[in-house]
Formats: C-alpha cells, sequence, structure tokens
C-alpha cells in the first residue's frame, strides 16, 4: 500500500496509524519528528517551505495531526485547537454574526451551554435549548435567524441518543447547519459527517487522546460549507490563524499518539461498560442504568444503528442524592474526577462536578445521578468495584 493512497479507501484502523503519519524523508525516522520550531526560514522573502511561515499559522506537528483527524472523521479538512472549547469556539465565530441564532440539545456539555450563553449571547447571538430527540419540538424551535443546531449524541450524563440523519433533514430544510460534538462517540462509533451532519467537534481531551495527559479540540468538516460567499474552512483556518487558539507541537503528537490505539481501546470501553450495564440492571440500590447498549433504553434502536457499539460511558440513578453522592465518594478502583475517555475508569458527581455551571438552568441534572467513565482495566476488577460499592453504601 502507497503512503499516498487516499485514506478514505482503508479500514478505519490502518486510517488511525498512518493518515499524516509519513516517516521522515531525510533520515527515515518512522515516527514523524516533533516540531518545535516556532519560525521557518524563507528561500527568500516569502518563499515559504510547504508553507510554513510562523508556527501560530501552522506547523508540520500539528498538521499531521490534523491530517489523521480529517482522516478519522471522513472529513475535507481538520482544524486542531488548544482545547475543545477553544475549537468550539473559534468554529462558532466563523458561523455566526450578531442577530444569529444557535439551537442546541437541552443536554449538551455544559461547558458548550456556557460559552454560548455566556460569551456568545451578550455579543449579539440568540440561543435556545430544547429536547433533541423530539423532532416535532426541534422543527418548532428552528427560527428563520437559525444558522446552527448543535447536537452531542450519546448525551452526557444520561445518554440521550439523538438521530442525526433525521436532525441533519430537518435542520437543512430549514437553512441551518448541523454541528455534532462527537467526543463521547468518537469517529471510530460513530461517523456525523457520513450521516449528514455538516461539522464535527471534539474535545480530544478524552477518548481520541485517550489517556488523560494532554488536553485538545478539533474540528472537522466537508469541503464547499458556504457562509455568506465564504468557505467555511477558510473561515476556520482564519479563526485559528487570526485569534491564535492552537494546540502546541507537544500536546498535537501526543495527541496523535493516542490516537494510533483509538479503535483497540473503544472495542475494550464498549465490551467493559456494556459488562457493568448488563450485571447492574435490577440492582436493588439502582433506580436505573442509562447505558445505550441495553435493549430498554429509549435510544437503544437508533444507537445500534447509528454507532458500531455503544461506548465507554454510562450513568447509575440511585434511590436519592445522598446515596448517589456516597457512591461517588466510596468506589475504590473507579477514582472520583471529572473528565472521561481515559484508559482509567472514573466515576463523577454530575450535578456538583461536570454539571455545576448549568444548575438551574434547562440542563441540569438529578443529584441522584452518578456517571461512569468505564476504562479498560480488567472487566472483573472493575464490576467488582460497583457492586462491592453498592453493597457497602
Ligand atoms: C470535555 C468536553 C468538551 C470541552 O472540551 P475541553 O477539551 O475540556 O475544552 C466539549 N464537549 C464534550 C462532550 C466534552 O466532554
Amino acid at each position: 500500500m502507497s503512503l499516498d493512497q487516499p485514506f478514505d479507501t482503508v479500514d478505519f484502523a490502518t486510517r488511525a496509524i498512518r493518515a499524516g503519519q509519513a516517516f521522515d524523508p531525510t533520515t527515515g525516522s518512522v515516527i514523524p519528528p516533533v516540531y518545535l520550531s516556532t519560525t521557518f526560514v524563507q528561500d527568500g522573502i516569502g518563499g515559504f517551505r510547504n508553507g510554513y511561515e510562523y508556527a501560530r499559522g501552522g506547523n508540520p506537528t500539528r498538521t499531521s495531526l490534523e491530517e489523521q483527524l480529517a482522516a478519522l472523521e471522513g472529513g475535507d479538512r481538520a482544524f486542531s485547537f488548544a482545547s475543545g472549547l477553544a475549537a468550539e469556539d473559534a468554529l462558532l465565530r466563523s458561523l455566526l454574526q450578531p442577530g444569529d441564532h444557535v439551537l442546541m440539545g437541552n443536554d449538551v456539555y455544559g461547558g458548550t451551554h456556557r460559552l454560548v450563553n455566556r460569551i456568545h449571547v451578550p455579543w449579539g447571538i440568540g440561543l435556545d435549548t430544547v429536547e433533541m430527540g423530539d423532532l416535532d419540538a426541534v422543527r418548532a424551535a428552528l427560527t428563520p435567524a437559525t444558522r446552527v443546531v448543535w447536537l452531542e449524541t450519546p448525551s452526557n450524563p444520561l445518554m440521550k441518543i439523538t438521530d442525526i440523519a433525521a436532525v441533519a433533514a430537518i435542520a437543512h430544510a430549514a437553512g441551518a447547519l448541523v454541528v455534532v460534538d462527537n467526543t463521547f462517540a468518537t469517529p471510530y462509533l460513530q461517523q456525523p459527517l457520513a450521516l449528514g451532519a455538516d461539522v464535527v467537534v471534539h474535545s480530544t481531551t478524552k477518548y481520541l487522546g485517550g489517556h488523560s495527559d494532554v488536553l485538545g479540540g478539533a474540528v472537522v468538516l466537508d469541503e464547499g460549507i458556504d457562509v455568506r460567499g465564504e468557505d467555511l474552512a477558510e473561515r476556520v483556518a482564519f479563526q485559528q490563524f487570526g485569534a491564535g487558539a492552537v494546540s502546541g507541537p507537544m500536546d498535537a503528537w501526543l495527541t496523535t499518539r493516542g490516537i494510533k490505539t483509538l479503535h483497540v481501546r473503544m472495542d475494550r470501553h464498549s465490551a467493559n461498560a456494556q459488562a457493568i450495564a448488563e450485571r447492574l440492571v435490577g440492582h436493588p440500590k439502582l433506580a436505573r442504568v442509562y447505558y445505550p447498549g441495553l435493549p430498554d433504553h429509549p435510544g437503544h434502536e437508533l444507537a445500534a444503528r447509528q454507532m458500531r457499539s455503544f461506548g465507554g460511558m454510562l450513568s447509575l440513578e440511585l434511590h436519592d442524592g445522598a446515596a448517589a453522592r456516597r457512591f461517588a465518594e466510596s468506589t475504590t478502583l473507579f477514582q472520583l474526577a471529572e473528565s472521561l475517555g481515559g484508559v482509567e475508569s472514573l466515576v463523577c458527581y454530575p450535578s456538583e462536578m461536570t454539571h455545576a455551571s448549568v444548575r438551574g438552568t434547562a440542563l441540569e441534572v438529578s443529584p441522584a445521578i452518578v456517571r461512569l467513565s468505564v476504562g479498560i482495566e480488567g472487566v472483573d476488577d472493575l464490576v467488582g468495584d460497583v457492586l462491592g460499592t453498592l453493597d457497602r453504601i
């Protein structure tokens, strides 16, 4: 197989490992070097080598991550940022102008809602939230000013599943673009662009990086998306360069390194979460288990169509807030911490941790919920920790 072959024709695993990762032609180094240089020598004024001039505008290590991300999502171009929220901010500023309206799922990442509600709304953007799974409600909530419909599936923390293709059809008929935050599913489990979405965003901090050791974000999109007569990719590239929330070379390289094992990790995350969910169904200390891989989950059939497997995130509803709090503070292998998507298992108490910023809004989470980010440790150890904790509390 030639390294020049277009990466959309080869298996996901091959793309994860090879896209954007051509060996260094001068030394044969199998792993492309990490380019720390902030500036690049010009062959005469304006004579840039491969377009590189100054590292805010472009850096070869960042380019290799961006090529890898575009290949995995089946997009034309990808742009890497210092964090997921930096990526989202750059995308929204590329899409919107004062007077435009954003329609968001009522269960999107709390920081995404906060970004628009507290930073973009004061600059003249309109914002509403809606139950994304209710397609009539989505239709009714669209306004002539709606430019963006923003959704997350599976959502956080109740793992609600949204029909990406159906929402895309409704949004497109109303002249709006669809952005999918694909952080929970990752491109291995779900391909929003192929389902009709226009743009994918990621917090690469989570599964893509995969080891809880590097913050990052990405925007991935198709070519030819017109925004007021300009190509959206060019507008995002300009935001990246002009506002400068770029990822540094070490961060980009660590993310690339994590992505090479994404498919293997995701298979194990899904298998472990499925096993834990199945063992917990009907447990007397639980009111409910939220996992799309369970047949009684309301989004199960849709998730089975739209996703390769059901992912590593699940939530438990205990009988009251006090029990949920005790659970979150009593596990031994599952460590109490924000974030998700690393190889190690984490437990989180959303109402006072990840979702504290949305208390009192439509995005508020019940105090009886705990969320598990199921890692890839031994499944019997993980099941034992959860069952043992439920016994003790
Ligand atoms: C963490 C997260 C974000 C924000 O990403 P950062 O890298 O923390 O800025 C956005 N969306 C989802 C679904 C997330 O989990």
